[in-house]
């Protein structure tokens, strides 16, 4: 009897230690399948990561350089080339490159482009349960838009009519920006005082020129044109300094309105005005110009610029999305979808 109860307990302590191996085991499976989760898809999360900030870091160098024309494949080409180049700078690969696109055609221009990235993590742990490799994709998107306001403007405006008549005209190279008195017959330029309050002398002018206005101006506010008078010494020499101090495509002797790096300060921006009266100009739009080869006639006040599209920041304008009615080549960077 004794015997028959200890083989029956003994019978028991074996069922019970056959089923907590079965547990154990069950539980060290889930237990390490888990952790194969945890780890691997930690380590995929950090490759998306990695993705992700490249791909923004990218599309945002290469977006500076928008827009394009649909038939300006040097252009398209050289936009490519930067997102590629800010890409291999954070480390990734040419074939985790799915591709680059450039969007938001508007009459036969692209305002935006768009990047996707597609990785393939190799797996540790999680090829216990089958798992050898784990796909990240990563997409990045931006879009330039109108500019609503601008810093660093000049104190030299353009008339939006006359201008209007040059873009029509498609004169848009090597233009005589007109600020001083003087014979000249271009009408279309003028000197305007930025700080909207009238009179300032030329210090403050030349200062406007060589620094920019450092105050944001908004498309709406009202300023007052300013007589030419004695503007032209001072504002030919703080022109010079802003044209001297390119440091850009040193070979092709700086920059000029077929390449340019958009902070260079050899690009002016330039307010776009309408006549309110004659003591009155309210600001419509805003113009970018890249200075050439300027002083044609420096003691008249007159320098040399092309007109150029290039984003020069500020404050995007949403709504001129639709109609770019109120756009004259400058831009902000936004992120798009
Ligand atoms: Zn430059």
């Amino acid at each position: 009897m004794r015997k028959k109860g200890y083989e029956a307990i003994t019978g028991m302590y074996r069922d019970e230690g056959g089923s907590a191996l079965i547990l154990m085991t069950i539980g060290l499976s889930v237990m390490l399948t888990m952790a194969a989760l945890v780890v691997d898809v930690g380590i995929a999360y950090c490759h998306g990561s990695r993705l992700q900030n490249a791909a923004d870091a990218a599309v945002f160098a290469g977006g500076r350089l928008l827009p394009a024309a649909e038939g300006d494949i040097d252009k398209q080409m050289v936009i490519e080339d930067k997102i590629r180049e800010y890409l291999a700078k954070n480390e990734i690969a040419m074939d985790e490159i799915s591709s680059i696109d450039f969007t938001d055609p508007i009459n036969g221009v692209y305002y935006g482009l768009h990047l996707s990235l597609n990785t393939q993590y190799q797996t540790g742990f999680a090829r216990v349960i089958g798992v050898d490799r784990i796909a990240v994709g990563k997409q990045a998107g931006v879009k330039v838009r109108p500019s609503l306001s601008a810093d660093d403007v000049v104190p030299v405006s353009v008339v939006k009519d006359e201008l209007d008549l040059l873009l029509d005209q498609g004169q848009t190279e090597h233009i005589i920006l007109k600020y001083g008195g003087g014979d000249g017959s271009n009408g279309a330029f003028g000197a305007i005082n930025l700080a909207g309050v009238q009179g300032g002398g030329a210090n403050q002018y030349s200062n406007w020129i060589v620094n920019g206005y450092t105050t944001e101006i908004t498309i709406g506010e009202k300023m007052y044109p300013i007589e030419p008078g004695n503007m032209a010494g001072p504002t030919s020499k703080a022109f010079d300094d802003r044209y001297t101090s390119c440091t850009h495509f040193p070979e092709e002797g700086g920059c000029t309105s077929r390449q340019f790096e958009p902070a260079c300060r050899r690009v002016v921006k330039i307010p776009v005005v309408e006549y309110m009266d004659k003591h009155n100009v309210q600001i419509v739009g805003f113009a970018v110009f890249i200075l050439e080869d300027c002083y044609v006639n420096g003691n008249n006040g007159e320098v040399q610029g092309s007109y150029v599209e290039a984003v020069i920041g500020g404050t995007a304008d949403y709504q001129a999305d639709a109609d770019l009615e109120r756009e004259y080549g400058a831009y902000c960077l936004t992120l798009s979808h």
